[in-house]
């Protein structure tokens, strides 16, 4: 029985714009949405009523006014004025939750078109084919400076190496079908880390790949010091590996231990040791890693504990026969 092969219907499509400081960039980003939706649905890929949905960051400049002239224009265009700023992250969950209930799929995308909108239409036709999480991926990056390039690759090797698991080169464009953000809607963590949590969703998922563009306007918001917090806060808010490092660091001095061990007793019985030094050495040596095992110990339990306050959903069931 495979019924998720059936093609589904044109869905009525929200785009899900996060927008901090973006005056410049949004007239030129709605105009290029909605060409968009009018071809898929010129098309029959995506219904009449699909629309954009502009989250406006707490902006200080004029950003929200743009929203509201934009909608004015056409309804299509709609917009939530988020209080103060609250970061990439919070801003585009609100535009999902606000769009969850009134769409069959939701699309996630940067401001300043530097993700290249034509990738949803291949991105609708995954969903239509019963994909309900479909993944932006970047082809290249060589519209990026070598510099962003260069750390944002080792960003990505550090998560893997601490135990973050998050798809290669995917920064937050993507399809989320209804169903995919009901599920998103039970993670109740306020640290916010989409890229790990929606691998976590399940269901079933694609990839799409597209060359990255410059911005269209205006300048990036993620300077080194916001994207080095945004790995950190990724990391911590999903792995307790690096607390089992403390642990294992401490086994292994334990385990030099024997060899300095080793070496101090024998300059012990050897009297080429200075009175006192062979008992300091030793204490030293076997102290400290038992100190080190006994901190990564507690790690371990505060690991349990943070896991269990972000109340995550334990399970998500797909279909039910009854
Ligand atoms: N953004 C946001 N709140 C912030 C910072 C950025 O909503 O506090 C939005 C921004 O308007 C853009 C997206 O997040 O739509 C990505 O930011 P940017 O393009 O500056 O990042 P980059 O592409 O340089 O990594
Ligand atoms: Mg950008």
């Amino acid at each position: 029985m495979d019924d998720h092969a059936k093609e589904r219907t044109a869905p009525k499509v929200a785009i899900v714009v996060p927008c901090y400081n973006e005056e410049e960039a949004l007239p030129v980003t709605a105009k290029e949405l909605l060409s968009l939706l009018d071809k898929m649905e010129a098309d029959g890929l995506a219904d009449s009523s699909s629309y954009v949905m502009c989250v406006n960051d707490g902006s200080r400049d004029k950003t929200w006014a743009t929203i509201c002239s934009l909608h004015d224009a056409d309804r299509r265009i709609k917009g939530i004025d988020l209080a103060h700023n609250r970061g990439h992250q919070n801003a585009l969950l609100a535009g999902l939750m606000t769009v969850m209930d009134n769409c069959d799929a939701a699309i996630s995308i940067d401001a300043d078109l530097q993700d290249d909108p034509q990738a949803m239409v291949r991105m609708v036709e995954d969903y239509r084919n019963g994909i309900d999480i479909v993944y932006g991926v970047r082809s290249s990056r060589a519209t990026d400076t070598w510099f962003k390039r260069t750390s944002a690759h080792g960003f990505y090797s550090f998560q893997k190496a601490m135990g973050l698991d998050t798809v290669y080169d995917h920064a937050d464009y993507r399809l989320m079908s209804n169903e995919a953000l009901h599920l998103l809607s039970e993670y109740g963590e306020s640290n916010l880390f989409l890229r790990g949590i929606i691998p976590q969703i399940g269901l079933k998922t694609s990839i799409v790949k597209y060359e990255r563009h410059e911005r269209v306007a205006g300048e990036s918001k993620y300077p080194l010091k916001k994207m080095l917090s945004f790995s950190i806060d990724g990391i911590t808010s999903f792995s307790a590996k690096p607390m089992r490092l403390i642990f294992l660091t401490g086994l292994t001095f334990l385990i030099i231990d024997i060899i300095v061990a080793i070496y101090v007793l024998i300059s012990f019985f050897a009297h080429s040791a200075i009175l006192g030094w062979s008992s300091l050495m030793l204490s030293v040596w076997f102290l400290g890693s038992l100190i080190l095992m006994g901190i990564g110990i507690v790690g371990e339990y505060i690991g349990k504990i943070f896991i269990e306050v972000k109340n995550r959903p334990r399970y998500a069931i797909r279909e039910k026969l009854l």
